[in-house]
């Protein structure tokens, strides 16, 4: 597998036009042109994620269902070549209104690209960036084939990069594993370090599964103490599968896998390896708990971030958290655009950015609607829910169950989530009100340290008074 990405130049250009994937590859770099006017519908500032080598990976993660994407793009070297490099940098830049602009690679592995590909785009930026504008580089790594030389890099052009680790060695190595079925751990460790030393602003990247969600105390505090991490995300598994593929998904989406299906959109089952509704509430909960009282304006979790804006009624950055969606895209090697990165599957296929512009793309009635959705979809239970404000029902592709009165369509995850967002409702308040007067956030961690010495001395005295009470009697 791992040979498979170390095309040469010339098994690049076989991707024009060859590549066998859903709409071919995408061709010169000097169309399709920026419309003349902003499409009618399209964003003003939208976010692609791009994945240079598809869905081609150096480890074989069991629970990474993406792996199974290979099947969409037969034959197919898996390898972005120069010109639809170009155009993607160029549109993207093309496609904000806005001052800032990300240029977003993830995989699959990235960086089996090879460094000299992101010093490539990095050139492309300077070249198709407006004046002033502000861009950010970020890469998402499981951090093997990470050395002094990436890291160089990385810090000399400010990447941001997202680093996958799922907590100490027995979590992490439970499903990260490499085309051995040996675990990363010790790979991912240096990695991280190595960033470190390097200076490089890095991110933790931690799914929340079977092993690792029953322990968020000791994943956190790994991250925060060991690791010394300061912006960690924490994403719920949840592989959705049918009855007919449930025994295929549990052996996991490598390719050696047996019976190995096609990852869709479908089912209302999930394998072995997902995270219970309840369970990712707790584990939200105690990190929660952990960091509020702890890490305030030290530590930046995008969840609690999220809930913020949301209980100050501010624009919200995650999707999954927002009323709609539809202003991120995933971005195929081959130029194929589709409606999200957790939506490449044909029938989210919206084009090729060598046929049509990534703005008219944006602004098609498909990718619209596919935004929309996510808030006329909902069912009554979440519409009459007390915290749908910060929910808003999170991501479609989790929403197959059925509410407790039979309508279909409520989130998988919605216990937890109504779980999770109850128990901060007063920390919440209390942050959002610090913030309103132009006071520290970090003060609600005193805040709540004196409320509940308060409220264990009045339980204490209760108790007192009713052990007397007792005697007395
Ligand atoms: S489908 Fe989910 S992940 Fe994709 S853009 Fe919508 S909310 Fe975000
Ligand atoms: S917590 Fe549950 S019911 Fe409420 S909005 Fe979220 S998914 Fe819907």
């Amino acid at each position: 597998m791992e040979s498979d990405t170390q095309q040469t130049s010339s098994d690049q250009s076989n991707c024009a036009g060859g590549c066998g994937g859903p709409s071919g590859c995408a061709g010169t770099t000097a169309r399709p042109t920026r419309p003349a006017t902003w499409p009618r519908g399209a964003p003003p500032n939208s976010h692609v994620m791009a994945k240079p080598t598809g869905a081609v990976c150096n480890l074989d993660c069991k629970y990474c269902f993406f792996l199974s994407k290979e099947a969409l793009y037969p034959g197919s070297p898996f390898r972005m070549a120069d010109d639809v490099l170009e155009l993607y940098v160029r549109q993207v830049i093309e496609a904000q209104r806005g001052p800032h602009v990300t240029i977003a690679w993830q995989g699959g592995e990235p960086t089996l690209m090879g460094l000299d590909f992101f010093e490539r785009a990095v050139e492309l930026v300077e070249k198709y960036g407006r004046p002033k504008m502000s861009v950010e580089h970020t890469i998402q790594t499981n951090g093997v084939r990470l050395d002094e030389k990436w890291c160089t890099f990385f810090r000399d052009h400010g990447f941001l990069v997202g680093l996958s680790i799922d907590g100490p060695r027995r979590m992490h190595d439970a499903y990260r594993v490499d085309k051995g079925g040996r675990g990363t751990f010790d790979k991912v460790l240096r990695a991280a370090n190595l960033l470190g030393e390097y200076q490089v602003d890095f991110n933790i990247l931690c799914t929340v599964h079977a092993e690792n969600a029953d322990h968020p105390q000791k994943v956190y505090r790994f991250f925060r103490d060991e690791l010394g991490a300061d912006f960690i995300q924490f994403i719920p598994i949840v592989e959705r599968v049918t009855e007919e593929s449930r025994q295929g998904a549990n052996q996991g989406w490598a390719a050696g896998s047996d019976a190995r299906p096609l990852y869709t959109q479908r089912g209302r089952l999930v394998t072995e390896r997902s995270v219970e509704p309840e369970q990712w509430g707790r584990f939200l909960i105690s990190v929660f708990d952990e960091w509020v009282r702890n890490d305030v304006g030290q530590v930046f979790l995008p969840q609690f971030e999220a809930a913020l804006a949301s209980w100050m009624r501010l624009p919200q950055s995650m999707c999954i958290f927002a009323e709609t969606c539809g202003n991120a895209v995933a971005l195929e090697h081959n130029g194929d655009l589709y409606s999200c990165d957790h939506y490449v599957e044909p029938d989210y296929l919206l084009g090729n950015i060598g046929e049509t512009h990534l703005l008219e793309m944006l602004a098609t009635e498909k990718q619209r609607g596919f935004g929309r959705a996510k808030k006329e979809t909902l069912p009554q239970y979440c519409l009459d829910c007390e915290v749908r404000f910060a929910c808003h029902g999170e991501c479609p592709r989790n929403r197959f169950v059925d509410t407790p009165d039979g309508e279909p369509g409520l989130n998988y995850l919605c216990q937890g989530y109504k779980a999770f967002f109850r128990h901060i409702d007063k920390p919440m308040q209390i942050l959002g009100g610090l913030l309103r007067r132009g006071r520290d956030p970090a003060e609600v961690m005193d805040i709540l340290t004196k409320e509940e010495q308060t409220s264990r001395g009045t339980r204490r005295r209760q108790s007192k008074r009713r052990r007397r009470r007792r005697r007395k009697y």
